[in-house]
């Protein structure tokens, strides 16, 4: 990959080779041991965190490196690149801490932050419900006062990293005292919590990271697991999902990179005519739209990071979902080439890309799909009317 200052600056040029050295040392194939293990990737998160890569976007005074998504998204762009991407940096660091961070009480962000810095303490995010998906002003799992303490009820779905993440940043609403409407709130609930269950959802997605549906029933909170104030849920709510959204481009930028880099690298190799099968242009050029279009992802992809970092939550909404967009599909394009470049090869377990054809998709589906981007865009950017 070509960079210039004139993008990034010598500091995110070092932190991307850095990164990428301790990326080369684990790569796919520790990945790839970790998912016929059921194990997770301790090590790696434990080394990331060390060299101060996972909490680089979190404050300074909280034991983070003081920088922005521009940097975190660096991070995760560039372990994907070498195969072994860190899914939970999305939720943990990125919505989590930043939420806290901005919105946490103080008690909160020291209970907290420091360990989301230095990795020794993860946080999931749960918002998606079974019977509210994509439309989240749907979700129903609800607060209810019960004298100082919460009482949490309802259900999440598709939730990453319950198991091993030490709480889950739950969205729920409470009923506003005033008018009686339901507004948005988010609790921090720690993993043992009586009344928390949870079960694993069986994913095709070949990846360490387990996804589970969560019930909770009346589960008691303490008054200081409501995240900041009760009044600024929406905003806590979209603070987070810039991030979130920024990052998964990251992930599927990392990821269409370190395809398409295995599958050039076969493409040089394989001879089966006169000249290695990479000379084709049948070969050559979609390898050729495929590096353009993570390429163009990327621009975007810093663009909404440059946007937020600088304190532009409204138009880092809009460059950030366009980013999500432009690499999710150009992850899901690069993948498809790559194993196809492969031929056979390309669905043995040998060279493993086939699986990342799931994975792919993941990045085209989640946070929020396609279509519900393509329908903002449609909606805020360009003003069309709605049909839903
Ligand atoms: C691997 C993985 C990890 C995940 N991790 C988390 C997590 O950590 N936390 C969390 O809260 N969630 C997580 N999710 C959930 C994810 O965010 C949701 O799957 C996603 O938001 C889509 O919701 P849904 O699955 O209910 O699909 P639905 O909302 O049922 O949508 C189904 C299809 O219909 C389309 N559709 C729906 N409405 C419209 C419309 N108005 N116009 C056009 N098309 C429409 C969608 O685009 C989609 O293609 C994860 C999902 C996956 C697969």
């Amino acid at each position: 990959m070509s960079t210039s200052t004139v993008l990034e600056t010598e500091e995110h040029q070092a932190l991307r080779a850095a990164v990428a050295a301790l990326g080369k040392r684990y790569g796919r194939a520790y990945m790839t041991s970790l998912v016929t293990e059921g194990a997770h990737p301790r090590e790696l998160w434990a080394e990331a965190a060390k060299a101060g890569f996972l909490g680089v976007n979190l404050p300074e005074e909280y034991g983070g490196g003081g920088a922005g998504m521009a940097e975190l998204s660096i991070v995760l762009e560039e372990l994907g690149a070498s195969g072994s991407p860190l899914l939970m940096m999305i939720v943990s660091p990125a919505i989590c801490g930043t939420v806290i961070a901005r919105f946490g009480t103080e008690e909160q962000k020291r209970q907290w932050l420091p360990g989301l810095a230095d990795g020794s303490r993860t946080m999931a995010f749960g918002i998606t419900e079974p019977d509210a998906g994509s439309n989240s002003h749907r979700i129903t799992t609800t607060a209810r006062r019960d004298g100082e303490d919460w009482l949490l009820t309802g259900r999440k779905v598709f939730v990453s990293g319950v198991d091993i993440a030490d709480a889950t940043l739950i969205v729920g609403r409470t009923e506003d005292a005033r008018t009686g409407k339901l507004k948005a709130c988010l609790f921090i609930v720690p993993r043992e919590t009586p009344g928390f269950q949870r079960s694993q959802i069986d994913m095709e997605v070949q990846a360490p990271e387990k996804q589970f549906e969560l019930v909770l029933d009346d589960v008691r909170l303490p008054a200081e697991a409501l995240v900041g104030d009760e009044d600024a849920g929406l905003l806590q709510l979209f603070a987070g999902l810039n991030p979130e959204r920024i990052m998964t481009a990251a992930f599927a930028i990392g990821m269409g990179r370190y395809a398409l880099g295995r599958a050039v690298d076969y493409a040089k190799t394989r001879q089966v005519w006169k000249e290695p099968i990479g000379a084709h242009q049948a070969i050559a050029h979609p390898l050729a739209q495929a590096h353009i279009e993570i390429e163009l992802a990327r621009l975007m992809m810093q663009k909404a990071a440059r946007l937020y970092d600088a304190g532009d939550d409204f138009g880092a909404g809009e460059a950030a979902n366009m980013a999500k967009y432009a690499a999710g599909e150009a992850c899901v394009k690069a993948v498809d080439q790559a194993v196809h470049t492969l031929g056979g090869n390309g669905l043995t377990r040998e060279y493993g890309l086939a699986s990342l054809i799931t994975g792919a998709r993941v990045a085209r589906i989640a946070p929020v799909s396609r279509e519900m981007i393509l329908n903002y865009i449609s909606h805020q950017t360009l003003g069309l009317p709605k049909s839903y």
